[in-house]
């Protein structure tokens, strides 16, 4: 793969140019002379002879220098623009990318088209959040490349580039200094590590290996760098939208979907039931005489016992239903294509688990077991669309603690009027 990079493949030395159309030209006024000598003027003097060769050499010389000069220009014009062209796809490209990982791999793609080395990988972070419950950074280093022997261990812990933030560059394996960590595969040649996006600390690594000495010159790291620039900017801003994103469906605390998102998600699960003509059935829980917790053991002991109760609820739950905090320490459950009869089972299974649960310890502080009341109702058999199917629902949840809390109340009918009466 080790080519010249493009914008120097379409350029000739003005040199080089004046050499060839020297040469063209004394062959053409020699062949000149020739036939002039056989042909036309066999008793002239040669010294005429010579001197119209000669004007033809010297107009030979012009023509076929001009002429080199212009076909050099339109070949460095057509690279340009190649290269323009190549550039706008690019931008085109990175700015489609809905994901910082998406943003990196087009960038590797057009780098590895344009800057023609022996080997190119790219390193990076992958910092984008795992969609559910939990709050999943995966701060793995990534990568991408194609070499059967990398480069280096690339090992975070010690990889210069890393540690110092500082971009690394070695003009020749063989005569200069090497990174400690290059594998001794590499005998020859030149490489850099460029950083691409610099926070606290280097987020991603490119890495260039060319089998040539001192290949990564100004132009070429300024060429490459063009393009990283611009995907660098679209990295940092798609991981701001990944982030906020994620913080407008997620509670902060539980990492359980919040009510926003619920909301939003509820009426598209009442339309689907409603198409479908499925059961939809929702369940809400909330923790018995949670205030007691603040008030004995501190806000912050509640916060964590908020914590582990929306864990456990996720974990009893199945995948497909949706978990989210309702408010304080009321959560709510959406069970997509369910009975009453399967939600009031799930209900009672979270219940008794919740019951059942070990509390570990807030710092020194040990929590006690907890508990927790349910309400559950279902659409269409109780109502038939969003509003009524929560308000249902929490006049179950209502009665649970009438009834004197850590139980799970189906909804009926007699429910109606029970809480307006109060
Ligand atoms: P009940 O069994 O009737 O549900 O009694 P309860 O004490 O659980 O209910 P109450 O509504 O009296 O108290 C709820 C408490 O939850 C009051 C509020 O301060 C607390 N709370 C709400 N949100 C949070 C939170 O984010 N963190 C903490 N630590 N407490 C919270
Ligand atoms: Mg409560
Ligand atoms: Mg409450």
């Amino acid at each position: 793969m080790a080519k010249n990079n493009a914008p120097e493949k379409g350029k000739i030395s003005i040199f080089a140019i004046l050499f060839i159309s020297l040469v063209l030209s004394c062959s053409i006024s020699a062949i000149a002379f020739l036939l002039l000598h056989k042909y036309i003027s066999k008793n002239q003097l040669d010294t005429i002879m010579l001197a119209i060769s000669g004007i033809i050499g010297i107009l030979s010389l012009i023509i076929f220098f001009l002429f080199g000069l212009l076909i050099n220009r339109i070949t460095i014009e057509r690279t340009y623009i190649r290269e323009l062209k190549n550039f706008k796809d690019f931008t085109d490209a990175i700015h489609r990318a809905q994901s910082e990982k998406e943003v990196y791999e087009r960038m590797y793609e057009f780098i590895c088209r344009t800057v023609m080395v022996k080997n190119i990988t790219l390193f990076y972070k992958n910092t984008m959040p795992v969609d559910g419950i939990e709050d999943v950074v995966d701060n793995h280093w990534q990568r991408i490349g194609y070499e059967k022997v990398p480069l280096c261990n690339m090992s975070p812990k010690s990889c210069p580039v890393i540690r110092t933030g500082r971009e690394c560059r070695i003009t020749s394996i063989q005569n200069g200094i090497k990174c400690a960590y290059q594998l001794p595969e590499y005998k020859q040649g030149s490489y850099a590590c460029l950083t691409i996006v610099n926070m606290e600390s280097p987020q991603s690594i490119l890495q260039l290996y060319s089998l040539q000495e001192n290949a990564f010159n100004e132009a070429l790291i300024l060429k490459i760098k063009s393009y990283t620039e611009i995907a660098k900017t679209l990295i940092k801003s798609r991981r701001k939208i990944s982030t906020l994103d994620k913080s407008s469906k997620f509670d902060n605390l539980t990492k359980v979907y919040n009510r926003g998102y619920f909301n939003e998600f509820i009426k598209t699960q009442v339309d689907i039931a409603q198409n479908s003509k499925e059961d939809l059935s929702i369940i809400i829980l909330d923790i018995d005489f949670f205030k007691r917790i603040n008030d004995t053991y501190g806000h912050f002991a509640g916060d964590h016992v908020l914590a582990l109760f929306a864990k456990l609820v996720v974990k009893t739950v199945r995948i497909t239903d949706l978990v989210a905090r309702y408010g304080g320490e009321e959560f709510v459950v959406v069970l997509p294509s369910t009975d009453i009869a399967t939600a009031h089972e799930v209900a009672e299974r979270v219940r008794q688990t919740v019951e059942k649960a070990y509390m570990p310890p807030y710092g020194d502080i040990d929590i006690p077991f907890i508990s927790c009341s349910v309400g559950v109702s279902s659409m269409p058999l109780f109502c038939d669309n969003k509003d009524d199917l929560i308000k249902t629902a929490d006049l179950a949840l209502y009665k649970a603690k009438g009834d004197g809390r850590n139980r799970t109340v189906v909804y009926e009918r007699s429910m109606a009027n029970v809480k307006e009466l109060q």
